[in-house]
């Protein structure tokens, strides 16, 4: 039988790891069934209205992996209805904070021993590394639970005010918004609805979640967690269906008062328009296509690092990918070879293969826009020095080699939009100020980066950069605590972080008279 990755792990690549500080995962299971999807409305797992179902597919094997429910518009205002019989009429929005957090721990704790299966789930679906997701984005996901119920306890209480006059006496409260409709891309499936889910629930909002059709699979498991860390019926629902369908049942009902989206910046545009006649709260967590900016003084190594796996962590479908990548022109050679070598050296293959670091492209469509791209990249006066090519295991699966374009511009294709995939433009430039420009000539403002030695230089440009996230000497850090968001077209609100209850929740004012 052939191999389950491409390149051997040898001594070449053998510290392409370091980055992550991730260690291959020393048990890493097979596939296995996953039984047929159902909607989850008001607390009971159903059939899609139609029957209809979607089939959702491995991208390793490029083999059908189970059906999942294909939810009607009639199923979408059912899960709306639930929603908001269970916040008018249920306990959830009227419960203490710390009942509510009780219910928020249990599910993190759900969520950490159900782990493999989670993990498993994530890397049939949408081809994310077993290791990966169980080393970074599974404690990220039972940490948003844990934090956000924290939050609960202490953030919803609210306050009491003096005015100028000695009789009157202000109190405010904080109260959930009511409904809220969580909808989230393909690319991060399980984090990125956390990233929703318990903030939301936490300010006692009931949930009504539409997953990305193509990756629903985390999205039914964490729907069962819910259930069984006792939300009560109505407050989580799950409808799995297609986002232009059912997607505008959920943006233009007035019973829905929040749309906390991730995707694209145009199906978000279009949100925002379909949204402003019911007035909706909106967060928009959209597209990227971040600077990451190394000086010559930069620790050549750790930037070379954070370069490559700024771009090719969970092969390049990352909303905050390192995406354009600009070298100062004294090291501009020695960063373009190193990252040549690293490149040619990754080890593609099966996500639930212990020693692959790159997996398959999530779906057909994307893999096919992103060797439009790398097209586009070879047509132009850029120059390919690794990649620009697929591979295949036992003659199957997605899968795109990490490709590099030296000597790009800010002006090519592959610079100015968001490919979301594997594929670096390398842009030289001379000095703070051309940096700083190249950097924020982009409609986007997602994350970017800063690689030097110099924390002044790194503090100064850091505060001209117009992005959500500046790392510096580093890429891909998260934390529940910390906020999380675009700039410009990248989007607006936060996720993570105190900043973000706030965006689940309202303030009442109520001014009493003491006489
Ligand atoms: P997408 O096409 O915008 O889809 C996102 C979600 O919206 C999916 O659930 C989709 O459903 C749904 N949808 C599609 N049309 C809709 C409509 N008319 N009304 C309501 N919902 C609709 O994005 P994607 O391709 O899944 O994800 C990739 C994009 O997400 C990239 O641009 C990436 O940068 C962005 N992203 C941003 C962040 C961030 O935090 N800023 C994080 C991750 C990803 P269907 O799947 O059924 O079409």
């Amino acid at each position: 039988m052939a191999t389950a990755v491409l390149n051997d792990p040898s001594e070449k690549s053998a510290n392409l790891t370091d980055f992550h500080g991730v260690e291959p995962h020393p048990s890493v299971p097979t596939r296995k069934g996953i039984a047929k999807g159902q909607l989850l409305i008001d607390g009971k797992w159903r059939d899609s209205s139609s029957g209809e179902t979607m089939t959702t597919t491995d991208p390793t094997t490029e083999a059908p992996i189970t059906a999942v429910a294909k939810a009607t518009p009639e199923d979408a205002q059912a899960a709306i209805d639930a929603a908001y019989a269970a916040f008018e009429e249920g306990p959830w929005g009227k419960m203490h904070h710390e009942e509510r957090a009780k219910i928020l721990f249990r599910m993190a704790d759900l969520l950490d021993e159900r782990a493999d299966d989670f993990a498993i789930r994530e890397a049939m679906d949408m081809g994310m590394p077993y290791t990966d997701f169980r080393t970074i984005i599974m404690p990220h996901c039972s940490g948003l639970f844990r934090f956000f119920g924290g939050q609960a306890m202490s953030a919803m209480n609210g306050g009491y005010r003096t005015s100028y006059e000695q009789t009157i006496r202000i109190l405010t409260r904080r109260e959930p918004l009511g409904v809220v409709a969580a909808i989230t891309p393909w690319n991060f499936p399980l984090a990125l609805t956390c990233s929703k889910m318990a903030p939301g629930l936490a300010a006692g909002n009931c949930m009504v979640h539409k997953p990305a059709s193509d990756t629903p699979l985390t999205a039914l498991a964490l729907a069962q967690v819910a259930m069984d860390a006792g939300v009560p019926a109505g407050v989580y629902n799950l409808i799995t269906g297609p986002g232009g369908s059912i997607g505008d049942v959920l943006v233009k009902s007035p019973k829905v008062d929040k749309i906390a989206f991730t995707g694209s910046t145009s199906v978000g545009e279009n949100l925002i328009r379909n949204g402003a006649d019911t007035v909706k709260h909106m967060t928009m967590e959209l597209g990227g296509k971040s600077p990451n900016i190394i000086f010559a003084d930069a620790d050549i190594d750790a930037a070379v690092q954070a370069a490559f796996w700024g771009i090719f962590w969970n092969k390049g479908e990352v909303c905050v990918a390192g995406s354009r990548l600009l070298v100062e022109r004294p090291i501009y050679d020695e960063i373009v070879e190193k990252l040549t070598v690293m490149a040619k050296a990754a080890i593609l293959g099966d996500p639930l293969d212990a020693k692959t670091q790159i997996g398959p492209i999530a779906t057909k469509p994307e893999y096919d826009k992103i060797l439009t791209y790398i097209e586009s990249g070879k047509q132009s006066s850029a120059r390919l020095t690794a990649g620009g090519g697929t591979r295949k295991i036992n003659g199957k699966g997605l899968f795109i080699e990490p490709t590099l374009f030296a000597d790009a511009t800010n002006d090519l294709k592959i610079s100015r939009e968001e490919i979301f995939g594997p594929v670096l433009p390398i842009i030289p430039f001379e000095g703070e100020e051309e940096a700083v420009r190249i950097a924020n000539d982009t409609t986007y403002g997602l994350a970017s980066g800063i690689q030097t030695r110099d924390l002044g230089r790194a503090l100064r440009i850091a505060d001209r950069i117009k992005a959500g996230t500046v790392w510096i000497n580093t890429w891909h850090k998260y934390h529940p605590n910390a906020p999380f968001g675009g700039y410009k077209m990248s989007g607006y609100g936060r996720e993570h972080g105190a900043e973000a209850l706030e965006n689940y929740m309202q303030y009442k004012t109520a001014w009493a008279n003491l006489g």
